[in-house]
């Protein structure tokens, strides 16, 4: 083979394979907080565009099957999947069990109408404490464009909860969530902009309680960690074994584009932008690369029992 036809081979070789990520991070990132999309492609082309080498699939309903077209389609890149289902149906703890039976490292993401310390969640905590797998709830107390009302409200009275279920291992998202890193958030708005008063329940939960876990995904985490730059270093610092980063992100290819990412119903400071790349840039400017390397890669993995 000739050097021409070589170099042409290796070309077509790299464009082709699927486990080549770019090296735009300091560490490899896994993305937890990733809904897989309905074209199978958009997938990959999003944690390819972002520079992420793995997601955690969040799917709603019987999803064994896709997820498994998917992991066979693109080998070491989708390597876990969370289960859901409408928590307030009959039923809903059968098909959480069968999720888990079929692979399912955790349960979520679970966003209902409903108390997060009501009957409906305790039950799927109880579950999730028996067949060891994390839950991965969205805390949200007022309404919103993309989501209209409160979803597992109560956050302020979590602690109870975080008690009531030792075995249970809970990771916190949301805007109730990331707002509560501040002593004075009162429900006012989703976003709480400017500096963050110390002592916030979120980051007394993190301190207090072992199985409690944070997922930096979305706005409302990045927002979190944007605010005031003083604060987001030492809170990286003070929970880095304790929080793994995620998207959310609703962009077609990883750069920010598509109508989703650049719709009315996405926040205006994330209009336009890729929410995965948003995050890693702060966390990349706010943190050393051991802790950069913990929250984007290894936690995520000892939460859900995993080893890449
Ligand atoms: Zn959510
Ligand atoms: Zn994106």
């Amino acid at each position: 083979m000739d050097r021409r036809a070589f170099l042409g081979g290796l070309a077509t070789v790299v464009a082709a394979s699927p486990t080549v990520a770019q090296p735009i991070w300091s560490s490899p990132v896994i993305d937890m907080h990733f809904h897989m999309r309905r074209a199978p492609e958009l997938n990959l082309a999003h944690l390819q565009g972002a520079g992420v080498t793995a997601a955690n699939l969040l799917t709603f309903g019987n999803a064994a099957g896709p997820v498994r077209d998917l992991q066979t389609a693109s080998p070491g890149r989708f390597p876990c999947w969370f289960g859901s289902t409408d928590i307030t149906k009959p039923g809903a703890e059968r098909l959480l069990t069968e999720a888990a039976k079929a692979g399912a490292k955790g349960f979520g993401e679970l966003k209902f109408p409903v108390a997060a310390d009501g009957p409906e969640m305790r039950r799927v905590y109880a579950l999730a404490a028996e067949l060891d797998v994390p839950v991965l709830i969205h805390f949200q107390e007022i309404g919103q464009a993309a989501a209209a009302g409160g979803y597992n409200t109560g956050i302020k009275r979590f602690a109870a909860i975080l008690k009531a279920f030792p075995k249970t291992k809970f990771i916190g998202h949301a805007d109730a969530f990331w707002a509560n890193i501040s002593a004075d958030y009162a429900e006012q708005e989703s976003y709480p902009a400017g500096p963050v008063k110390p002592g916030g329940i979120t980051d007394k939960l993190l301190a207090d309680y072992p199985n409690l876990y944070g997922d930096l995904a979305a706005n409302s985490g990045n927002n979190a960690l944007s605010r005031d730059p003083g604060f987001t270093g030492d809170f990286l610092k003070r929970h880095q074994d304790k929080l793994h980063f995620g998207s959310d992100c609703n962009c077609d290819d990883g750069m920010g584009g598509g109508a989703a990412q650049n719709s009315p119903a996405v926040a205006p400071r994330m209009r336009g932008k890729c929410v995965a790349r948003e995050t890693l840039t702060v966390l990349t400017a706010s943190t050393t690369p051991e802790i950069f390397r913990k929250v984007a890669w290894t936690n995520a993995q000892r939460v859900v029992g995993l080893s890449l």
